[in-house]
């Protein structure tokens, strides 16, 4: 780990309880640990069996937005006297895997370990993750699991019982009488405010020397994966700030810039198709292209003519060199790219790509006539909201199609589509173009170079370039990152993501 790592971990770990902005209840939960489950589960059952069978469940239920977790299991087998158990969860984020999970441990924990135990369960995930976790080697599979704090905890009690644990699927609501009860059981604990509460505000699993927590809390992500959120988070609040910076444009808010960068994300296939990524990184060159390209355009930066003559006057000092190079008029400027583009090559990309983007599986994509709308005109000024007329157009748009898709989707089809026509019919021809005027100009591009470097030592009381720099703050880890890592955590953990 060099050094800028080590800043990085120590600053994105930093504390980050505000006491102004974030009040957590007093936490009334119990810690899920062996000891507390045992405490509140087991009272001291005799048992004559020589194996315990217990069946497991375990439930979710939205209220209010938020999703509240339960789970419960009894033991056909075992203890002398009927035993079942119930406890809830009211922590975000929740899956029933999880709670499936607690339960399992539940069982595990208040059955003896000299003695064996089989446990019954449902859940498909939770069953075939048992069979890998007494693996000599922890799992990558495990690793990678979002429980897989829970997970190692178990491993961890799994090791040390002297006596073995195995799990089967069952098909739930196949009339099981143990599972029928467990189900059951875990339902009623919603609303039983008696039913113990609990959190996972409890040590690291064994063998694990620190686990990333929030308000002591483990956190269920992998540290990479939050690096990458975060970073995400991050370059998104920078880029609203850059977005909104731009004179005379309408306010953006955080959700329209989310959507920018959403079709910003999507990436070019070498067949032309364009296809949805779920992360950020740049897989081939038209990706950086295109990302590069949608963001100058979309805040009004491309280096057009009239531009290039504002910032390097030294280099474009003749007009022969800042006409546009297709049909002379003085000023190109980013309007002007499109009113003199080749209209119907224009419409017919724009149709061509709507209809690839639209669907793979679609072979009836109507040529829509879109002419009317003019996306790829708007595309720049819009900043990537929706035009009223668009809007308009939308539904027939979705109802066209073998496969209905929402408003949003169909927007961001919409936007890339115009964005890759924007680039590929009007933005590349022009840059041919616009270097052979210059060629012929006598202006090469070594020269040109040379030429914008002088400019730059020549004139440091130049004004500053309109385009935003980053700012350091983005490049030095420092309070942005830590708001940014705050907000992502409250997210994270209270519902959000
Ligand atoms: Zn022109």
């Amino acid at each position: 780990m060099n050094e800028q790592e080590h800043r990085r971990l120590r600053t994105a770990f930093l504390p980050t309880r505000d006491p102004a902005t974030y009040e957590p209840d007093p936490p009334p939960d119990v810690p899920f640990t062996l000891p507390e489950l045992r405490r509140v589960y087991s009272q001291s059952h005799s048992s004559t069996a020589e194996k315990w069978v217990a069946y497991t469940d375990g439930s979710v239920v939205h209220q209010d937005g938020l999703a509240m977790g339960s789970f419960a299991g009894m033991f056909t087998q075992g203890p002398d006297t009927r035993m079942e158990f119930r406890g809830r969860v009211v922590e975000q984020p929740m899956s029933s895997t999880r709670m499936e999970i607690m339960a399992i441990l539940v069982v595990i924990a208040i059955t003896p370990s000299a003695t064996p135990l089989e446990v019954h369960t449902d859940s498909q995930a939770a069953a075939h993750m048992m069979l890998r976790v007494a693996a000599p080697t922890i799992p990558r599979e495990l690793a990678n699991s979002p429980d897989a704090f829970l997970w190692l905890h178990l491993r961890g009690w799994l090791q040390s019982r002297q006596a073995p644990v195995s799990a089967m699927w069952i098909r739930g609501h196949s009339g099981v009488a143990g599972n029928v009860r467990a189900d059951e059981l875990a339902r009623s604990a919603h609303s039983d405010s008696s039913v113990t509460r609990w959190t996972t505000r409890t040590p690291p699993p064994p063998d694990t020397p620190f686990w990333p927590k929030y308000d002591d809390r483990a956190i269920p992500r992998r540290l990479r994966r939050l690096f990458r959120e975060q970073d995400e988070a991050i370059t998104s609040s920078q880029l609203i700030k850059q977005v909104n910076a731009v004179p005379h444009r309408p306010r953006q808010s955080p959700k329209e810039v989310e959507h920018i960068l959403h079709i910003l994300r999507w990436t070019v296939l070498p067949n032309g198709q364009t296809a949805k990524k779920k992360c950020w990184n740049i897989t081939n060159i038209r990706d950086s292209n295109i990302r590069a390209f949608g963001l100058k355009q979309l805040m009004g930066f491309l280096p057009t003519l009239a531009r290039q003559e504002a910032w390097y006057p030294n280099v474009y000092d003749r007009p022969e060199l800042i006409r546009c190079a297709k049909c002379s008029q003085p000023g190109e400027t980013q309007e002007h790219l499109y009113e003199c583009a080749d209209h119907l090559a224009v419409k017919e990309s724009f149709q061509a790509r709507f209809c690839t983007i639209e669907s793979s599986r679609d072979k009836t994509c109507r040529q829509a006539d879109m002419r009317m709308l003019r996306p790829w005109n708007s595309m720049g000024w819009l900043q990537g909201r929706i035009h009223p007329r668009w809007a308009l157009m939308i539904p027939s748009l979705q109802h066209d199609r073998l496969m209905t898709v929402g408003t949003p989707t169909a927007i961001q089809r919409l936007l890339r589509s115009s964005l890759e026509t924007w680039y590929h019919t009007i933005w590349l021809p022009r840059c041919q173009r616009t270097i052979s005027q210059e060629k012929s100009q006598g202006l090469h591009q070594g020269a040109k170079l040379r030429r914008m470097r002088v400019t730059q030592h020549r004139r440091p009381d130049a004004p500053a370039s309109p385009a935003p720099n980053l700012p350091l703050f983005f490049l030095e880890s420092s309070k942005e990152r830590m708001d940014e890592y705050h907000r992502l955590m409250l997210r994270l953990m209270h519902g959000a993501l």
